[in-house]
């Protein structure tokens, strides 16, 4: 496994190094304090590129490889979790369904806007009685008017209620005429569709800055050419979709511990008890050191999913083991970090503070640590 960059994924790394500390870190700590989405910041990204990273050119993208977005997102969530949270919601999860299974037509219509960075992406599976447990939802689709109606809910749906959003791309189950099922498919909703509403932005302990609501279906009819792939697929097309989105929670991870690593050593080098500085004390040296050392074997982990997916092998099992270690790698080094900072590493203007709390939605978001060791034990043949 060849990790060296090449000179294209280099260059955007370079890229993203320079918007993320000349613009992110100034301006989205406020949306955080405000707990709004930046998405002017979104859009300049989206000027640069950044929002169709793995859409191909023909697309309207930069068509970017898994390890150079992985790369390319080290860079930007050092700078803020929130942003990186919602450029990786919509590079993945609400691009990814689109690209993956929908036709040139939709393509056209609703990758390509994504692509340029006109519009930010949703991806709706989750609902109230249906997190981990994806089969339970009760979303329906029924055939009419030679179209489909949509009734139900969604919950915790990042990016669909921005002014920049286009509306979502849905998992519904569907509805066989006899009020049975004929499984799972996939339906484009775009906003402004009557029946269509979504509550307010929801608060989080973490990525304040990310827009994530419920939605509402109530009676909303779409025409044909809303069905995205498969009409009995959707839910493998969906879980296939979420695999790419591990290894991006991963690369988010990442760069939260790179943060936090950072933070924790300038202050320990400067911070001054007991006539030295704490970084002279052999405890704090450790914790250093077991972050530092913890962050490589993510690392390594998170870039051999994203290769593997390059290389066009089979990565869902790497792409669990990333999210898993690299998520509980984030989430140990940022208490630890703040342990470091003492009192003032609980004070919410200190970075530190933020990305603790940013830190614990990393486990939780794109399957649960849980279900990655679900999805690793069944990869072992238990
Ligand atoms: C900030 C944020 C943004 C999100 N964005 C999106 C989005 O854009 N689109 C979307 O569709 N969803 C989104 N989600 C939802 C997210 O994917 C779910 O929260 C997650 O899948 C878990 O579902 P749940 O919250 O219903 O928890 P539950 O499934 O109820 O789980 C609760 C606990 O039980 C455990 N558990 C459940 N089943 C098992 C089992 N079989 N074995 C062992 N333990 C189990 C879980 O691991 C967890 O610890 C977002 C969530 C958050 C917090």
């Amino acid at each position: 496994m060849d990790l060296s960059l090449s000179e294209r994924e280099a260059a955007l790394v370079g890229l993203c190094r320079h918007f993320a500390q000349t613009q992110i870190a100034t301006r989205a700590p406020g949306a955080w304090e405000e707990e709004h989405c930046p998405t002017d910041l979104l859009r300049e990204m989206g000027n640069l590129g950044l929002l169709g990273v793995l859409v191909p050119e023909k697309w309207g993208g930069i068509g970017m490889s898994t390890v150079g977005f992985v790369a390319a997102m080290e860079q930007i969530g050092l700078a803020d979790q929130s942003v990186a949270a919602a450029w990786q919601a919509h590079v993945t999860i609400g691009s990814l369904p689109l690209l993956l299974f929908g036709d040139d037509a939709q393509r056209e219509r609703w990758l390509r806007p994504l692509a340029e960075g006109r519009a930010l992406g949703a991806f709706g599976l989750t609902e109230p009685d249906a997190g981990s447990d994806v089969r339970s939802i009760r979303t329906r689709a029924r055939r009419r008017d030679g179209g489909w109606t949509i009734d139900g809910g969604k919950a915790f749906i990042s990016n669909a209620g921005t002014e920049m959003s286009f509306g979502v791309t849905l998992l519904a189950r569907v509805d066989d005429g006899a009020g049975g099922d004929a499984g799972f498919a996939s339906f484009v909703v775009e906003k402004d569709t009557p029946g269509f509403t979504m509550g307010p932005k929801l608060r989080g302990i973490g990525w304040r800055g990310l827009d994530t609501r419920q939605l509402y279906f109530d009676g909303v009819w779409v025409p044909d050419d809303h069905l995205v792939g498969d009409p009995h697929m959707g839910l493998s097309q969906f879980l296939r979709t979420l695999e790419v989105g591990r290894i991006s929670v991963a690369a988010l991870s990442l760069s939260l511990t790179q943060a936090v690593l950072d933070l924790a050593l300038d202050y320990a080098k400067d911070r001054v008890q007991f006539g030295q500085s704490l970084a002279s004390f052999q405890s704090v040296q450790f914790k250093l050191a077991d972050i530092a050392t913890e962050l490589e074997a993510a690392r390594w982990l998170t870039y051999r999913a994203a290769y593997l997916r390059d290389a066009g092998e089979n990565f869902q099992k790497e792409a669990a083991m990333a999210k898993l270690k690299a998520s509980r790698v984030a989430t140990w080094a940022a208490s630890e970090a703040v342990q470091v900072h003492g009192g003032l590493g609980t004070l919410l203007e200190t970075p530190v503070a933020r990305f603790y709390c940013d830190a614990k939605v990393l486990e939780i978001g794109e399957g649960t640590n849980e279900i990655q060791h679900l999805v690793i034990a069944r990869a072992l043949g238990c």
